[in-house]
């Protein structure tokens, strides 16, 4: 029988994030025995939160110094817990820090890793993994003989975890701390407002267009920018972008304050989830669209009739003017329709 760990950090507040909620959803494979493994502050807390789960364990490693996202401190957390639950699968969120700390863990246990993980399954008591390879192109099924066996789970592939609150046993584990770097701040990449948000219902996408000389013969980045704005504050949407247009920065054009690369999807950008998207100004070009992957619902605005998303891309194309639709969009959203 496998013994699974499931490993989370703890938001402030003593709540696990949607992710976290998803990873435990997943973990609780019918023929492991699942031990819940907390770190942060506020990990029994935490832990009362998922009595209800299927864990017969719960471990905490609480303390300020686990509060931070530190590579010494996580790592040392994760091991001291998959230690202390002699587990031999470990399944945690695949956010960016434990993407950062569980490979070297992984190593020290002479583990193996397996990230991007989307789905885990069991067949005969065997735990299967399913991950896409080579851009998002291909799916494969897998499983591993070494153990422990580290699997992060990607947001958003599967439900989350939900059931009652209750009163867990923890077992809380003195783990020192020690590490050479200290956390002195917080500096965003992003100077605005935040725009990428992995679990709004709806991705927009902002394509060069929005940029480009329009039937007046002049272009209107400040009036698409306020117009996409509007909308995403208005709809709380996540704001993705085409590849031509977050790279004119960097070659002096008109540009969209609010985008920078980490907003760009596609072949060298993202690969979001999220469940419908709509792409507007944007061509729709294959090393564009193969960031929409895994987008359930596709739509797009465009005034060319014969843009990519034509071509199969999309489920409905909407021929017309951008512009002219967000700011009709805008005003029905403000109105409450
Ligand atoms: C190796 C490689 C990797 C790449 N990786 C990526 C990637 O990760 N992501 C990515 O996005 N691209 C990527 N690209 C680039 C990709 O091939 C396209 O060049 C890019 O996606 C085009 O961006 P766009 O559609 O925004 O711009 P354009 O091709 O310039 O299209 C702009 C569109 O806006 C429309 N438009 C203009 N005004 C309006 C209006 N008022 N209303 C409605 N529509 C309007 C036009 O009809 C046009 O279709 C990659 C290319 C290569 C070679």
């Amino acid at each position: 029988m496998e013994k699974i760990l499931f490993l989370a950090h703890v938001e402030p507040g003593g709540s696990l994030g949607k992710a976290a909620l998803e990873a435990l959803a997943a973990a609780g494979l019918p023929g492991g025995e699942l031990t819940v493994g907390l770190v942060g502050p506020g990990a029994a807390a935490a832990a009362n939160r998922i009595a209800g789960s299927r864990a017969v364990r719960f471990l905490v490693v609480e303390g300020e110094a686990f509060a931070q996202s530190r590579y010494a401190s996580d790592a040392a957390a994760a091991e001291a817990l998959a230690r202390a639950a002699g587990a031999s699968l470990i399944v945690a969120a695949h956010t960016s820090r434990w993407a950062r700390a569980l490979p070297g863990v992984a190593a020290r246990l002479h583990g193996r890793i397996d990230t991007h993980v989307t789905h885990i399954a069991e067949v005969n008591g065997v735990p299967l993994v399913t991950r896409w390879f080579y851009r998002q192109r291909m799916e494969g099924v897998l499983t591993r003989s070494e153990r422990p066996w580290f699997v992060l789970l990607e947001a958003g592939c599967g439900p989350a975890w939900s059931g009652a609150p209750g009163s867990a046993e923890v077992e809380s584990l003195a783990v020192p701390a020690a590490s050479r770097t200290t956390v002195v701040g917080r500096r965003a990449p992003q100077a605005g407002e935040q725009t990428i948000r992995p679990d709004a219902g709806l991705l927009f996408v902002a394509g060069a267009g929005w940029t480009k000389k329009q039937a007046d013969g002049t272009a209107h980045p400040r009036q698409a920018e306020q117009l996409i704005l509007d909308f995403l504050r208005a709809s709380r949407a996540s704001l993705g972008g085409s590849k031509s247009l977050v790279d004119q920065g960097g070659e002096g054009q008109a540009v969209l304050t609010c985008m920078s690369h980490l907003n760009q999807i596609g072949q060298t950008g993202s690969t979001p989830r999220h469940p419908k998207g709509l792409a507007t100004c944007c061509h729709g070009e294959e090393p564009h669209v193969v960031g929409w992957r895994f987008i359930t619902e596709r739509r797009a605005v465009n005034l060319d009739p014969n843009c990519g998303w034509a071509r199969g891309k999309a489920d409905i194309l909407y021929v017309a003017d951008a512009f002219q639709v967000m700011e009709h969009v805008n005003r029905l959203l403000c109105a409450g329709t």
